[in-house]
């Protein structure tokens, strides 16, 4: 097997096996770009070693080729102790885990070679520093010695001073130092033989897959957890030479609002690591200008190749050695959801890339999260400080300072926004369990940013303004002093941070949907409009919305619903129309039970126009009553006090609580509910049934339009639901309403695997998929999320939840099954989804393959289904 790829071998297609740092240095090598040479030891090789604990037998071989050659093409050998060849080793997976996983700088270097990597450059303290810094990187990475210890070290002879204010006897003497920190941790002398130097490097950089942050991480993204990384093996150039040499980061566009522009940070004299940990501050990109025009000019240039290439927004590595420009590092970046769609839009205009190809790169989590509220400006007081704006959002909560300790008091369900100088990859845990991140160090490329942006947190990063004190668990902006605990806003789309609590208001992608605002209100609107235009005239699936109330209705109808996919009429005996259910349950015979349905019809009636009229001739499909009738009357313990207790007998109370004893079951969501119902208590469902039509005919003697669909629930025999179609279509006649379709739900296990018999009684079928896939796996929707659902999660059982995402080998089956055998009956049978999976992207992909009609979702997930529902046709 080949495991190892020299950088002219690959290119930017090679993610799954090169990984994406891997690939794309091997695609700016292919395009021309200045890259110092090197190779990549494939994510093969990391699964055999991950899997055997060792590495493949053949690695060892195949690296020492490839690294004879880059010897050769250098003119020097790795650790050569007159003039060394160094080399970094690095991690890189086919997606990016921005500083989650191990990279090791300056391998190579020892006791003997640093003092010709002083000769040949003629700078000692460059020798000295780049020692220290392997021993201090080796050590931490390969060897698990405490970054802090190294630290210390560090902090007590530097002072005051910043790290380049020491000299190279000062450094040479810390060198010494490092060593024996290494030697009493690890119980053996640093390693002095190069190519071991690399081969535990590349060990380590495997095992690093395997990191708890790591893994952490990709369960917060869901990256698979079997990938495994590549490790590039890449020629050092340095930094660190002196005041004409440096390094830097860089974005194309600004990957926070899409802007065009230069963004980037730089730091004159350093190592790579020292920007993304924040140790000194960076300065903007436009002074490399100033600093060196040739290399600045040369990078715009790159820059731009970079995006023609990609076409689309990237984000690099640089270093200048000595005046002399490298890559190292390329990809597209990540960027906000805002930016998304306007970079997709802005790179159509410039024709880049046409709409399909604009559609393709968005998502409907991202539009869900441009659809979350905004802070209100007009209702606070002035900010008490401002940040640099590196994640939007609108974030509150109770400050805290570390990870720990968000992460724990999340668990109890309080809102944090943690705040640190900037943020580490050992954060990861606070930074996932808050509301938004805050730090006072960093800029849009610091570690804190990237992450935040990746998950789609409210960040703000870089408020210079705010001091924080660890120790004493507060910070402190002027005068003002805020405490661990403390409330406090934050707003990632502007950089403000506020004291106390700052109300919300809708998003302007809200309120563009609502109607508010025009679709050329701004650039971000005018994009999402766009995109969803788009995408609109690409997908074949209808769009409805699950809604009973008016209101509902017309709101979902401004956001692009198509007609009601799930009225549920449940909610309409709540309330004041409880006591009515109450009458209904303790009716004596059938005349009492007669009365109390008809109290309850105009009510219904009433309901359904309304819903009618804000639909306006679009589809509405109204479920017959549901849940079990005891969900209607008080608990039972509650009762049982009540009438225990009370002064005085109250004979209806009573009545009522021995009802409810009736009642009880032990497994209610298994019991009297759905078509039982209709099926036991007779003149239920025909109550209902009569309130639609009377209220269908009531809008047409308005003038208007009503096209009700009439569902039933839970059935699982065609003789249940042939039953209630008898009576249903009866009553049809009698309120002139013949030919209102009658479906059913397909939400039993036995109703998909007899679907073929049901569609000779229904007219269509409704997958309600949460009762699916309570039924379908056996779970308890209510109980298991808050139990076992986690070590499932962690065990690998399912990779997201299947009441989030639709489990499309099981459930996914049972609707296959479904859709095949009904139409096989009736070629014309409509098929929709109204489950809650009706509004998430991976599932609606999967209704789309299938073959339903239409999805349901809420009103808030209608853009979001519109948008993935075209997605799935490209
Ligand atoms: P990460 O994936 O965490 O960004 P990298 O492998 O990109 O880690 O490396 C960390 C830092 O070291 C980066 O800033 C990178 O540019 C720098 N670096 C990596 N390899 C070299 C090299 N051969 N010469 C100089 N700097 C390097
Ligand atoms: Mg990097
Ligand atoms: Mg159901």
């Amino acid at each position: 097997t080949k495991y190892v790829y020299d950088f002219a071998e690959g290119n930017k297609d090679l993610k799954d096996l090169l990984g994406g740092k891997g690939a794309n240095l091997a695609e700016m090598v292919r395009i021309g770009l200045p890259v110092p040479p090197g190779f990549t030891i494939t994510t093969e090789a990391c699964r055999e070693y991950l899997a055997e604990g060792r590495p493949p037998a053949e690695l060892a071989g195949q690296v020492g080729a490839h690294l004879t050659a880059l010897e050769q093409k250098m003119g020097r050998r790795l650790g050569e102790p007159a003039d060394p060849l160094l080399v970094s080793v690095r991690s890189g997976a086919k997606f990016s885990m921005p500083g989650m996983m191990e990279t090791v700088l300056n391998v190579g270097l020892t006791d003997a070679s640093v003092h010709g990597l002083a000769a040949r450059s003629g700078n000692e303290r460059f020798a000295w520093d780049s020692y220290r810094r392997l021993i201090q990187m080796f050590g931490k990475t390969v060897c698990d010695v405490p970054g802090d210890a190294f630290e210390h070290a560090m902090d007590e002879v530097k002072g005051e001073r910043a790290d380049i204010d020491l000299d190279a006897a000062e450094l040479r003497t810390l060198v010494g130092t490092f060593k024996t920190i290494f030697a009493e941790h690890t119980g053996r002398e640093f390693p002095q033989d190069p190519r071991e130097q690399l081969k535990l490097a590349v060990n380590a950089v495997f095992d690093s897959w395997n990191a708890e942050r790591a893994v952490l991480y990709r369960r917060q993204e869901r990256i698979p957890a079997d990938l495994g990384t590549a490790v590039n093996i890449v020629a050092m150039v340095f930094g660190n030479l002196g005041p004409d040499s440096g390094t830097g980061v860089a974005f194309t566009r600004d990957p926070a609002t899409g802007a065009r522009g230069v963004y980037g940070d730089y730091l004159a004299n350093a190592q790579g690591e020292d920007v993304v940990a924040g140790i000194r501050n960076t300065v903007g990109l436009h002074e490399l200008e100033q600093l060196d025009k040739k290399s600045f000019d040369e990078l715009m240039g790159i820059m731009s190749t970079l995006e023609g290439h990609y076409r689309d927004l990237c984000d690099i590595e640089f270093t200048i050695e000595a005046g002399k420009l490298w890559m190292l590092q390329t990809r597209v970046g990540k960027r906000t959801a805002a930016a998304a769609f306007i970079i997709a839009s802005q790179l159509v205009d410039e024709g880049m890339i046409d709409l399909d190809e604009a559609l393709r790169r968005q998502s409907g989590a991202r539009l869900a999260q441009l659809m979350f509220p905004t802070f209100d400006e007009t209702a606070v007081d002035k900010p008490i400080a401002k940040g640099i704006a590196a994640s939007p959002g609108a974030a509150v909560g109770h400050v805290v300072f570390d990870s720990e300790q968000a992460a724990e008091q999340a668990a109890r369900g309080e809102k944090v926004i943690l705040v640190r100088r900037e943020t580490n990859p050992d954060d990861l845990p606070g930074m996932i369990a808050a509301q938004g991140i805050l730090t006072s160090r960093g800029g849009k490329t610091s570690h804190a940013a990237v992450v935040a942006r990746g998950m789609g947190k409210t960040c703000v990063c870089g408020a210079e303004s705010v001091e924080v004190d660890l120790a004493g668990k507060r910070f402190a902006v002027g005068d003002v002093t805020v405490s661990e605990g403390d409330l406090i806003s934050i707003d990632g789309t502007t950089g403000a941070i506020y004291l106390g609590e700052v109300p919300v208001k809708p998003s302007p992608v809200v309120r563009y949907f609502d109607g508010d605002l025009p679709a050329d209100a701004d650039t971000l609107v005018a994009a999402v409009h766009r995109m969803l235009e788009h995408a609109d005239l690409r997908r074949r699936m209808a769009i409805r919305t699950n809604a009973d109330t008016g209101a509902d209705a017309a709101r979902a109808r401004r956001f692009g619903a198509q007609g009601i996919g799930l009225c549920r009429t449940e909610h309409m005996f709540l309330g004041e129309r409880r006591t009515m259910v109450e009458r209904l349950i303790l009716a004596d015979g059938e005349d009492e039970q007669q009365r109390a349905l008809d109290a309850l019809l105009p009510l219904q009636r009433d309901d359904f126009a309304e819903i009618f009229r804000a639909m306006g001739g679009l589809p509405v499909t109204i479920r017959l009553i549901d849940p079990p009738l005891h969900e209607f009357l008080p608990p039972l313990e509650e009762l049982a006090v009540e009438v225990a207790t009370a002064e005085h007998p109250d004979p209806h109370r009573e009545a009522l609580l021995a009802a409810v004893h009736r009642m009880h079951e032990q497994n209610p969501m298994l019991g009297l509910r759905g078509v039982r119902l209709g099926l036991v208590i007779p003149g239920l469902f025909g109550m209902q049934v009569r309130a639609i039509a009377q209220a269908a005919a009531k809008v047409r003697a308005e003038g208007g339009e009503a096209r009700p669909e009439i569902m039933v629930p839970l059935v699982g025999a065609v003789q249940e639901l042939e039953a209630v179609r008898a009576d249903a279509e009866r009553i049809l006649a009698e309120e002139g309403m013949t030919g209102t379709p009658i479906g059913t739900m397909i939400e039993v296990p036995r109703a998909a695997l007899t679907a073929g018999q049901i569609a000779e009684a229904a007219d269509f079928f409704s997958f309600g998929t949460n009762d699916l896939t309570q039924m379908g796996w056996g779970f308890s929707r209510d109980d298991v999320e808050g139990s076992f659902f986690s070590r499932y999660l962690e065990l690998g059982v399912f990779g997201v939840s299947p009441f989030e995402t639709l489990d499309r080998d099981g459930i996914g089956r049972l609707v296959r099954i479904a859709v095949q055998e009904g139409r096989q009956v009736r070629p014309d049978l409509k098929i929709g989804v109204c489950g809650e999976h009706g509004g998430d992207p991976e599932s609606v992909r999967f209704f789309d393959e299938v073959g339903l009609d239409y999805v349901s979702c809420s009103p808030f997930r209608v853009p979001v289904a519109r948008l993935e529902a075209g997605r799935a046709r490209l």
